[in-house]
């Protein structure tokens, strides 16, 4: 049976949203405007202290990131995301913490600036999540890989509007969104201003 959209949240950009997803739920990230990263965050509906971790992730996979058919795994190593679908160019990354005001602070921002960690804590705090730990996320559609000597390296953002990815949900979860902040610092990070990602739940 084809699923169909049981819910469309909006998410502004320098902004994050936070949506409750039913196990076997698939939900689709599209990037609106494209040259977008997206912070993304799951955690057990029944026990916010299980949450998608990057590191359990990539010692589970051996991989830097999942690939379509793979899981995203949890604290307690079990799976959480499934990578069902990807119709970006398909770099993402798995390394980067969220960015945060001391980040902004770094490069020079002297008044309050967006951010991932603050947009995170206020989207889930808005739907009654008390867990003050801020995960590792998933950064999709983010372009910095390593390179061969281990260091980090920041690419233009390869995706255009209306690139999406799809996981589904292999427990009930509150999945978390940020349009990531990042307007400075790197190399054309999101275009050089945040913009608008979608989610949709899909469900039947
Ligand atoms: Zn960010």
């Amino acid at each position: 049976m084809s699923k169909i959209i049981f819910e469309t949240v909006e998410v502004p950009g320098y902004s994050g949203r936070a949506v409750f997803a039913k196990k076997g739920d698939h939900i689709r990230v599209t990037d609106v405007e494209g040259k977008q990263i997206g912070d993304v965050f799951a955690l057990s509906t029944a026990d916010h202290s299980e949450f998608l971790s990057a590191s359990v992730t990539r010692a589970t996979i051996w991989k830097l990131f999942p690939e379509v058919g793979e899981c995203f795994y949890s604290t307690l190593r079990r799976p959480i995301l499934t990578f069902v679908e990807d119709s970006s160019p398909g770099v993402h990354d798995m390394l980067f913490a969220p960015c945060d005001l001391p980040l902004f602070q770094t490069l020079g921002c002297t008044d309050y600036h967006p951010n991932c960690r603050d947009n995170y804590l206020k989207a889930s705090a808005e739907i009654g999540i008390q867990h003050r730990v801020v995960p590792d996320p998933v950064n999709i559609f983010e372009n910095t890989p390593p390179r061969s000597d281990g260091k980090l390296i920041a690419g233009p953002m390869p995706t255009k509007p209306g690139d999406h990815v799809v996981f589904r949900a292999e427990m009930d979860l509150v999945f978390v969104l940020t349009a990531c902040s990042c307007d400075i610092g790197m190399n054309d990070i999101n275009g050089g201003k945040s913009t608008p990602l979608r989610i949709e739940v899909l469900r039947g």
